[in-house]
């Protein structure tokens, strides 16, 4: 019984609601208020016809919200459906890619919980590879620093962008001319590198002077194709930020008027490669990392879901930086690892 009555009411409303709308113009100009006449001109004259006019309107207002509500149930109702397709559209995770400096360790100090969080983590069933950026040291010398702060991994888990510059100099089949620090030259070891045709630059601090940047600058004049291992602007290190690659990079594409092939973070290209011997998706695997741009940014371009974690390099504000936001913000490693296992492992 109620429910007929209060379905008369409506009924009733939207009926009234639709003779308003069809007859308010002729109403007004049979009042002598045109439509151009705005509510706003009511208060500089309130004559018996204003008032009726505003009054009418008030009642109009109050009249379209049932008409209104249920479209804005409709939006709600689309946007629901909308996001539950997207969940169902990425697949179960099956890679876990972790950032190392800044994420798991700042120089020789491992980020607190870290170790015991990837020992849980790889008790879960993922795969799960460390990528990275670094250009001052080789694989094998990152790999031993990590073995000694306690970590769980294996050399050939490390997918570094030393080894994606290696990759890119033997399919061009190129000599080059290397700028990065000697630490770094083991990962390049049997490349020809006489009478160099290309520019390889990395961060080395220990040669970026103005010579050995002047040579640089006249071989890419000549024609030799500049590759950056990354373009990162700054780094974290124990006594604060510090340059990256990244202005240095700059500073050569600037002065030949040439852009460089990056090859690290955020690549796609560098993402895919890692993911390639997973036998994984993007949609398929998640990215943590201390770098906004670089770590989650690139990996959310290439599909995947990218968490950023506020040790390292993280600054208040940089989830900000990029769109769209990382799919989490989370304080560190540990508690990013708890977030994969109590809440990606099951999605489908
Ligand atoms: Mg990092």
């Amino acid at each position: 019984m109620a429910f007929t009555l209060y379905a008369l009411i409506q009924t009733a409303i939207l009926f009234t609601n639709a003779i308003a709308v069809l007859h308010e113009e002729r109403f007004l100009s049979k009042i002598g208020w045109g439509a151009e006449q705005s509510i706003g001109g009511f208060g500089d004259e309130p004559g018996i016809k204003a008032q009726l006019l505003n009054l009418i309107r008030s009642v109009r207002t109050v009249m379209r919200v049932p008409l209104i509500a249920p479209n804005v149930r409709l939006r709600q109702r689309r946007t629901l459906v909308g996001s539950k397709s997207m969940m169902a559209s990425r697949r179960a995770l099956k890679a876990v890619l972790i950032d190392l400096s800044g994420t798991l360790h700042i120089e020789d100090a491992a980020v607190p919980g870290a170790q015991e969080a990837l020992a849980r983590l790889r008790q879960a069933p993922v795969a799960v590879k460390f990528v990275t950026n670094t250009t001052k040291e080789c694989k094998r010398t990152l790999f031993e620093r990590l073995r000694r702060l306690n970590f769980d991994l294996q050399e050939q888990e490390i997918f570094t962008s030393l080894t994606a510059a290696r990759n890119l100099l033997e399919q061009r089949a190129v000599r080059p001319l290397l700028l990065v620090e000697d630490s770094a030259l083991e990962d390049f070891t049997g490349l020809e590198t006489s009478d160099p045709n290309a520019v390889v630059i990395g961060l080395a601090p220990d040669h970026f002077n103005y010579q050995a940047l002047n040579k640089a600058f006249r071989l890419i004049l000549d024609g030799a194709p500049l590759i950056a291992i990354h373009k990162a602007r700054y780094y974290k290190r124990k006594d604060g930020l510090a340059l990256g690659p990244g202005p240095f990079v700059t500073g050569l594409e600037y002065a030949t008027d040439t852009k460089a092939t990056v090859v690290g973070k955020p690549e796609k290209a560098f993402f895919l490669e890692a993911l390639r011997d997973l036998n994984c998706s993007p949609e398929e695997a998640v990215m943590i990392g201390d770098d906004a741009r670089d770590d989650v940014g690139g990996a959310q371009n290439a599909g995947m879901l990218g968490i950023l974690v506020k040790t390292g390099k993280y600054r208040p504000g940089d989830e900000g930086k990029i769109n769209p936001p990382p799919h989490l913000t989370c304080d560190s490693f540990p508690e990013a690892v708890n977030h994969i296992l109590e809440h990606l492992l099951g999605s489908k």
